[in-house]
């Protein structure tokens, strides 16, 4: 399954999202490992979002809503609708991330 960037649409699979993007930041192999055992909430602290970002990797409520991503084009803008009603799936199904992952896919987000 894929979901979309919100910024530049590129499409990004699920399971490389949950399970090997964090395998692109300066995080050591263990730790690395170790956040991908971590709940939604935790894998989404401060210092992880951190690496990320500098990865070129942004996030909403969910590692399932990328908001930026390596793809992105300097200076681009995330879609303002498309954040606002990915936001809300989030925000509606919580940890439930196949949910999240097969409604986005579904509508193409
Ligand atoms: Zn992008």
């Amino acid at each position: 399954m894929d979901v979309h960037c919100t910024t530049c649409g590129e499409p990004w699979d699920v399971y490389h999202l949950r399970h090997d993007a964090i395998f692109e930041t300066d995080l050591s192999h263990d730790e690395a490992k170790a956040w991908t055992e971590l709940s939604q909430a935790l894998r989404l602290r401060p210092r992880y979002r951190e690496k990320f970002r500098a990865a070129g990797y942004e996030f909403g409520g969910s590692v399932l809503n990328v908001i930026r991503c390596p793809a992105c084009p300097k200076g681009a803008v995330p879609d303002p609708d498309t954040a606002v009603l990915k936001a809300t799936i989030v925000e509606m199904l919580g940890d439930d991330e196949d949910g999240i992952a097969s409604i986005m896919e579904e509508h193409g987000l």
